[in-house]
């Protein structure tokens, strides 16, 4: 078996990687890298469609699926991916269509191809496509996201594509029962960082909810769409917070997606009783309204680039009751970063001072440095492990401390590489 780098080699973006088994090729993710402003989109090195007998997608988030479609140009090969992760694609890559367009190789109609060429499975269900089995395992990270075990020839690779060891209140745990591996291809994202325990990041979060409530504020709280806005929704339901909840944007159609797929989820009924209790904000009369008392307001963009997020600034910035509470990723020169280094938004291209009060808190998607290592001490075998998915520093370190403390072979793959095991 052997596997080529095609992406997220030393960097966060553009998952690719070409699994040959003997002749049979799979291909798990194909994604796209966002550029910075204004420079183009990037994308894993190419394969042609008719050299691959099938492709998976770990999860729905556009570095794993983006550019899944472009294999769709005139390709009817086999696509793999649970329900979920079919529905989120499909929505994600649609949005980005719009948002981005003709800046990428393929349109809607290679969108509609690649549904068509869907196959279903869920976790655990193994698949054989010539001499390779393989299934999707849970991954914690999002819903339906998975990570792929790979056997052929009695050699087995694990690929994560994104975990989150200890799931969420959203979402159950990573499934780590995998058995002995030969090859491990892991994510890097948070290799050299310790998150917050989850517990004390919710309660800083509600206690700050609490305290823009009494003072007759809004809180405003710009989240990514998918699973981070529906689990705010939660953990504010959960510690019985009284007041108005407002739901915006394309976490609503999210939110319709994870109804369609209870069996996903951690805690159905918890899910359902925040959502429903949770105020819709379908048009844009509806805005202002739903803000005539202190409330709280979930809203992408997480990063506060574009999206509704916009207006809620204008709204709620300058007013000292208010709060805005960061609980997202906050990348390199979006405004979030911004709002948080500088305390400025720019509105109607000036920059003016927020007034209300700006909190950022820890709610990590991905497993932290604690987790990555807890997992990989639960690894069985003596498998070969690449550390990809991560900044070059931390995919270099995790590299050099998996070998130190647990005496695999380590190390992080360049792109273009080929492992063989
Ligand atoms: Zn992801
Ligand atoms: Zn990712």
């Amino acid at each position: 078996m052997d596997v080529k780098v095609l992406g997220a080699a030393n960097e966060v973006g553009r998952s690719g990687f070409l699994v040959n088994c003997n002749g049979t090729k799979l291909l798990l993710d194909y994604g796209v890298m966002f550029g910075r402003r204004g420079t183009p989109p990037g994308y894993p090195l190419h394969v042609k469609p008719k050299d691959i007998d099938a492709i998976i997608i770990t999860h729905a988030h556009l570095d794993h699926s983006g550019n899944v479609p472009s294999l769709f140009v005139s390709g009817n090969t086999d696509v793999y991916a649970t329900p979920p992760t079919f529905d989120l694609s499909k929505l994600l890559i649609e949005d980005m269509l719009k948002i981005e367009k003709n800046s990428h190789p393929f349109d809607l109609p290679e969108v509609n191809n690649m549904m068509k060429n869907a196959k279903e499975i869920g976790f655990r269900q193994k698949i054989t496509k010539g001499n390779a089995t393989f299934e999707l395992r849970e991954s914690g990270h999002v819903i339906g996201g998975s990570t792929v075990l790979v056997e052929s020839e009695g050699k087995r690779m694990f690929y994560t594509g994104d975990i989150k060891t200890n799931g969420s209140r959203m979402l159950r745990e990573m499934d780590l029962d995998i058995g002995e591996i030969d090859l491990l291809i892991t994510e890097s994202t948070y290799a050299k960082t310790e998150q917050k325990p989850r517990q004390e990041s919710e309660k800083e979060l509600i206690d700050f909810a609490n305290v823009v409530m009494d003072r007759k504020g809004i809180l405003f709280i710009p989240s990514f769409s998918v699973e981070r806005s529906q689990e705010i929704a939660c953990v504010l339901r959960s510690a019985n917070f009284k007041h108005k909840i407002i739901m915006d944007g394309m976490a609503l159609k999210v939110n319709e997606i994870m109804f369609r797929h209870p069996e996903y989820l951690r805690d159905p009924k918890v899910f359902s009783e925040a959502i429903k209790s949770s105020t819709a904000i379908r048009e844009h009369s509806e805005r202002k309204r739903a803000m005539g008392e202190p409330c709280v307001v979930i809203s992408p963009a997480g990063m506060l680039v574009g999206g509704n997020a916009v207006y809620y600034l204008q709204q709620l910035s300058f007013n000292a009751k208010n709060g805005i509470a960061l609980v997202s990723y906050q990348g390199e020169g979006t405004p979030g970063k911004k709002l948080l280094d500088t305390g400025k938004v720019s509105t109607r291209g000036k920059d003016l001072n927020v007034t209300a009060e700006v909190k950022q808190f820890q709610f990590s998607g991905h497993a932290d440095k604690k987790e990555l290592f807890n997992f990989m001490s639960k690894i069985k075998g003596n498998p070969k492990v690449c550390t990809v998915h991560g900044d070059s520093e931390s995919c270099e370190m995790f590299a050099q401390e998996i070998h130190e403390k647990f005496g695999f072979e380590a190390y992080a793959p360049a792109v273009d590489d080929t492992i063989t095991i």
